[in-house]
């Protein structure tokens, strides 16, 4: 019996833009409110080689985002690896599936990527992002960033963006990293904490207790995994920046240029890992 499973994506983009997909080796590197829902909809979208990488739990904050997780799962301890690869194997059971429950600067993660052809990273911090960004250009890989909640015009604001590297455009060239934020998170949690009180910034408001909400997420993962099905079916090709604001009801690339001579995009982009 010939399967009709893809019928409806390949109405789309094809049966040899469906077989591309699932030939395709994916690492998600954030398996929380972003990296969930990017894992549920990949497999969906026909994915069957995951790699999924992050050291985190399931807690019971995490229970208004944390697609594929249950009440149980907070109980238990179960890893985000575990609740996102159970998810993937409920819908397709065949799918290859690595789990590694480490950190991003972990030493095994940059080989690891090397094994994978696309990979997303789905952090609220600016450092492990630009950590995954410096690791995909070392190893020339295609590096889809997201974010959510990056109101910085003082307003209550909510939304994301998605931020496409390819060795012409990344988080730092294009102007996207807080050095306000990358300073502080940088610092040891006691100099984080005096820096703090010496800006009067209450630190329990800064410690993962901004707004994170699953249907902001859910558009922010869609963003993203839109951009993927165009890039590896070759229906068109990812835009640098796509922003969504929530507030505004709008989604919008950006126009912005990089800047020349990156780091990454160009200082670091295939040289290989250290
Ligand atoms: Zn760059």
């Amino acid at each position: 019996m010939t399967s009709t499973r893809y019928s409806r994506n390949e109405a789309l983009f094809g049966e040899e833009g469906q077989h591309k997909i699932r030939n395709t080796r994916v690492a998600i590197v954030g398996l929380g409110g972003l990296g969930s829902h990017v894992a549920q909809q990949l497999v969906y979208l026909g994915v069957a080689n995951f790699l999924l990488i992050d050291d985190d739990a399931a807690t019971d904050s995490s229970l208004n985002r944390l697609v594929g997780a249950y009440d149980s799962d907070v109980q238990a301890g179960t890893r985000k690896t575990d609740s996102a690869a159970r998810l993937i194997k409920l819908v397709t059971p065949n799918a290859h599936i690595r789990t590694l429950p480490v950190n991003v600067e972990a030493a095994e993660v940059g080989p690891t990527l090397k094994t994978v052809d696309v990979v997303f990273g789905c952090f609220d911090k600016d450092i492990p992002r630009l950590k995954l960004t410096e690791l995909c250009a070392r190893i020339a890989e295609p590096y889809f960033d997201l974010a959510s909640d990056t109101g910085d015009d003082g307003g209550p604001t909510f939304g994301g963006r998605v931020v496409f590297s390819n060795g012409s455009g990344c988080m730092f060239c294009l102007g996207l990293v807080d050095q306000e934020e990358l300073a502080r998170e940088s610092l040891a949690p006691e100099h984080r904490q005096a820096r703090d009180r010496s800006y009067g910034i209450s630190t329990e408001a800064l410690e993962d207790t901004g707004p994170a909400v699953v249907s902001v997420n859910g558009a922010v993962a869609s963003l993203a995994v839109t951009e993927f099905m165009l890039l590896v079916t070759g229906l068109g090709t990812p835009v640098p920046v796509l922003n969504y604001y929530g507030e505004k009801r709008l989604i919008r690339r950006s126009v912005d240029l990089p800047a020349p001579n990156c780091p990454y995009c160009v200082g670091l982009w295939n040289r290989g890992l250290d």
